[in-house]
C-alpha cells in the first residue's frame, strides 16, 4: 500500500494552497473545506503541500534527517 501525504479534515479550511503547489497531480480538492489525496502512485514525496499548509492539516509520512558531517 502506498503512503501518501495524510490530511486531517478537522484542520483544513479548503484554501487549496496544497493543490496548487503540487506538481504531480498528487492532491484533488473534494467537497467542502476538506482536501484529499488522490492519485497516490504520482506522489515523490516532495513535501511541499505540507510546507505551505497553513493550518497544519497534512503531514507527510517520513521525516527529513539532515546529517551533520
Ligand atoms: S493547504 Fe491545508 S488548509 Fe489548505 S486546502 Fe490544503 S490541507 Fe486544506
Ligand atoms: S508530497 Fe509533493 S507530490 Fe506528494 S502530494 Fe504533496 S506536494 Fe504533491
Amino acid at each position: 500500500m502506498a503512503i501518501f501525504p495524510g490530511i486531517d479534515p478537522a484542520k483544513c479550511n479548503g484554501c487549496g494552497l496544497c493543490v496548487t503547489v503540487c506538481e504531480r497531480g498528487g492532491l484533488i480538492l473534494v467537497t467542502g473545506p476538506v482536501v484529499a489525496a488522490v492519485e497516490t502512485a504520482n506522489c515523490d514525496w516532495c513535501a511541499y503541500c505540507e510546507t505551505v499548509c497553513e493550518t497544519g492539516a497534512i503531514r507527510c509520512a517520513y521525516e527529513i534527517v539532515f546529517e551533520v558531517p
